[in-house]
């Protein structure tokens, strides 16, 4: 992965490559799961239920089911709202494609809405244009981290009838006009993938204040299995359970969980160090008229999981492919968030045609996603500053 020629043939402004994203652990958090590890229960037990609990109380949601995924609790999610065949489920292109995929897997179709060109966000007048009668979710994305415009999804999910499932995989830590994400939504998923604000190695989690989807959950995330007594359709002795619907094994380990535990000690320090590190940034690329720095807006508060800059192409000499390949030889580990999902082949294949969404297929033309995350140095950001500005200036017309 490591460079040794920068792109005008001198010397990359680091020498080792820095990543865009990575996990942060330490002695704390190896012995947390070592404890485990040598405690009776490896799986399916205590430590599950204190981790879910404590998320579930960070975020001021009643209930939170661990899965073995995000992508498994977006799953859980959809198969708790009740998404079936030709249901249809509202939800933003510019996002990983677990959040559309969640929809093809209750055999339902995902609809895409456009993205407010500012703050590449779902724009809730496209959701209104999207909505028809077979419409039954909405799953807004809170993308890099700042929160998307949840009263108005709300509103219009009240009008219609509709529920709220928020991908908050982005969003831990995040509030949205005072109010934790995670409280807000029928349901909300976090991921704890090595890249996200905690990690759990892979896992994933479902807050919700709902006692009917919590229950559905729990058993959606054991094959659809269930040992409650006042639930049983039969009883033959005490060794009976029963399986009621199609359910998986989505089952989080204690191991990964104890990791998670230890790591949502962590969580308010990690998500300090993002804003503090996204502060310089800003401070310091302000005045480069080549590239638009994030959009913050006044009312909600991000967690910072992506800084996204965006390219103003008019000012370039290169273009998006051009400017991305000399930050990589400058060993800055860039990345791009996102393609957008229906230009996937396997989604093109589905039928879904370019043009769907034309301020996310204008946007992804330009952006970039700069490396941030709390094992950073305040040397690495200046770093990546000082690429961008070595690239801006090699590229820069006039
Ligand atoms: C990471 C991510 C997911 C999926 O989470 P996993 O834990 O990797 O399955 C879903 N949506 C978004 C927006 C993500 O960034």
């Amino acid at each position: 992965m490591k460079n040794t020629l920068a792109i005008n043939g001198g010397k990359p402004v680091r020498d080792s490559y820095l990543p865009y994203g990575k996990q942060f652990i330490d002695a704390e958090d190896i012995q947390t799961v070592i404890n485990v590890l040598k405690s009776d229960f490896i799986t399916t037990g205590p430590t599950i239920e204190q981790f879910e609990k404590q998320v579930a109380d960070y975020v001021d949601a009643k209930y939170a089911v661990a899965f073995s995924s995000g992508t498994a609790a977006l799953h859980g999610a959809c198969f708790a709202a009740g998404i079936s065949t030709n249901d249809e489920v509202i939800t933003t292109p510019i996002t990983f494609v677990a959040s559309a995929n969640c929809v093809l897997y209750q055999n339902g179709k995902p609809v895409f809405a456009d993205i407010d060109p500012e703050t590449y966000n779902i724009c809730p007048k496209s959701i209104r244009e999207k909505v028809t009668n077979k419409t039954k979710a909405i799953i807004p994305v809170h993308f890099t981290g700042q929160p998307a415009k949840l009263d108005e999804v709300l509103k219009i999910a009240q009008e219609y009838n509709l529920i709220v499932i928020e991908d908050a995989a982005h969003a831990l830590g995040s509030k949205y006009k005072n109010k934790k994400i995670g409280s807000i939504g029928d349901m909300t998923m976090f991921s704890f993938h090595p890249v996200k604000h905690i990690t759990t190695g892979e896992g994933g989690i479902i807050t919700t204040d709902n006692e009917e989807y919590y229950q559905k959950l729990l058993q959606f995330r054991t094959h659809g299995i269930t040992r409650n007594l006042e639930n049983l359709i039969d009883n033959h002795g005490p060794w009976y359970y029963e399986m009621q619907f199609l359910g998986y094994n989505y089952r989080m380990t204690d191991i990964q969980a104890a990791l998670g535990i230890s790591q949502m000690r962590k969580l308010d320090s990690f998500i300090c160090k993002r804003k503090k590190y996204v502060k310089i940034y800003n401070e310091k690329l302000k005045e480069l008229p080549q590239i638009i720095l994030p959009k913050q807006l006044n009312d909600v508060c991000s967690s910072w999981h992506l800084y996204v800059i965006r390219l103003n192409s008019t000012l370039l000499k290169v273009d998006r492919k051009g400017f991305f390949q000399a930050l990589q030889k400058e060993n800055i580990g860039v990345n791009v968030h996102y393609v957008p999902v229906y230009m996937q082949p396997f989604y093109r294949q589905l039928g879904y045609m370019p043009g769907i969404c034309p301020n996310a297929e204008k946007i992804y033309k330009d952006i970039i996603t700069l490396p941030l995350y709390p094992g950073m140095t305040e040397k690495d950001i200046q770093d990546v500053i000082s690429a961008l500005k070595k690239v801006i200036s090699y590229y820069s017309k006039s």
